[in-house]
């Protein structure tokens, strides 16, 4: 079955944690056993060859680089222009592995048609789509344009805390001017809102300005565990209203509540595949029909295998996901739609 991840943060991994993503997963994960050098790196679940052999044959791949001011405790870099430096970066990564073969840009309908009769041919180069978390390191208007041509495709206003256009996980407060002029630029260009981490008050504002599409690309929901970074009922059918795709994300914290990072286990916390299809029903029944859930599994962003799904040992483990959705009930029809059919349907839409 064909599977579409609509969040990963492949180049975070690369570039922050010197992973080389082109390496079996096996010799990843030993040469970073000892490594304690970042506090966020886990065990690697994701690699390009763990992405084909999980046949996820699109990925939504990030950019991402937060602006804090030089007093701020939170990582991040002190001015725009060294944020936006720091996203190029990620970009030339993602441009490298395109002429190595393992990545193809998705920008648009035909590319996107074209990618999918070439990944039932072959399966081996990824088709990707530029997304952007955070969008402190876009100095101006005039550098979205500038990100539109090199193929961003989808953009989060905001990360966790503060930020230049919006706030986000754990902040408070709208968007003001800039943000909303943001989202008028976006609208221009079609850029996708990505409304995953917006804080309630900048979300509210997001919905009430923004005319273009949205999604949320890793989303769970607050009804089950009960934080800010999940959207409450309310926020999920307001998205949902606009036709929003929500992907399911897998970092354990968000599937159940009581987590305790270094502490709890997908063990001891019994946190499985079947607890993503907790969220993916929640949805659905807010929804009414199946059209409006997919993946979004964030898979090594900022965490690993000891906080993810128990039966995930590495990405190409989603094929598991079928099979568990069959037994849960739903049809063919629907685990088709999870799978990749929502998500592509929003693109040819957005994209007609
Ligand atoms: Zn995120």
């Amino acid at each position: 079955m064909l599977l579409i991840d609509a969040h990963l943060d492949l180049s975070m991994n690369a570039l922050e944690w010197n992973r080389d993503l082109r390496a079996p997963i096996q010799e990843i994960n030993d040469r970073e056993k000892h490594l304690l050098d970042k506090p966020d790196r886990g065990n690697a679940t994701v690699s390009l060859d763990e992405l084909r052999k999980g046949n996820v044959g699109i990925v939504v791949a990030t950019q991402i680089a937060r602006y804090v001011a030089p007093d701020s405790t939170l990582p991040g870099w002190n001015s725009p222009e060294q944020a936006w430096a720091q996203t190029q970066g990620q970009l030339a990564y993602y441009k490298a592995l395109e002429r190595t073969g393992d990545l193809r840009p998705i920008r648009n309908r035909s590319e996107l048609d074209d990618h999918l009769t070439q990944w039932e041919d072959d399966g081996h180069t990824i088709g990707y789509i530029l997304s952007l978390e955070g969008a402190d390191s876009i100095i101006s208007l005039e550098y979205l344009e500038i990100a539109y041509e090199f193929g961003l495709r989808a953009l989060g206003p905001a990360h966790y805390g503060p930020g230049r256009y919006a706030q986000g996980t754990n902040a408070k407060g709208g968007m003001g001017a800039r943000g909303r002029d943001l989202l008028h630029k976006m609208t221009d260009l079609q850029i996708i809102l990505d409304a995953t981490h917006l804080c309630d008050d900048s979300f509210w504002e997001a919905m009430e300005y923004h005319q273009g599409p949205v999604w949320a690309s890793h989303q769970n929901c607050r009804a089950l565990v009960d934080h800010n970074r999940q959207f409450s009922d309310e926020q999920l059918k307001e998205i949902i209203s606009r036709g929003a795709v929500i992907g399911m994300p897998m970092d354990a914290w968000m599937m159940v509540p009581g987590w305790v990072r270094g502490e709890s286990t997908p063990l001891n916390k019994n946190v499985t595949l079947n607890t993503l299809i907790d969220h993916l029903v929640h949805v659905c029944d807010l929804a009414g029909n199946t059209n409006h859930v997919g993946l979004g599994t964030d898979l090594d962003g900022g965490f690993g295998r000891e906080q993810c799904p128990a039966d995930i040992e590495t990405i190409a483990d989603l094929q598991k996901l079928p099979e568990l959705l069959l037994k849960r009930g739903f049809s063919d029809n629907d685990i088709v739609k999870f799978c990749h059919q929502n998500w592509l349907d929003f693109l040819e839409k957005t994209w007609s």
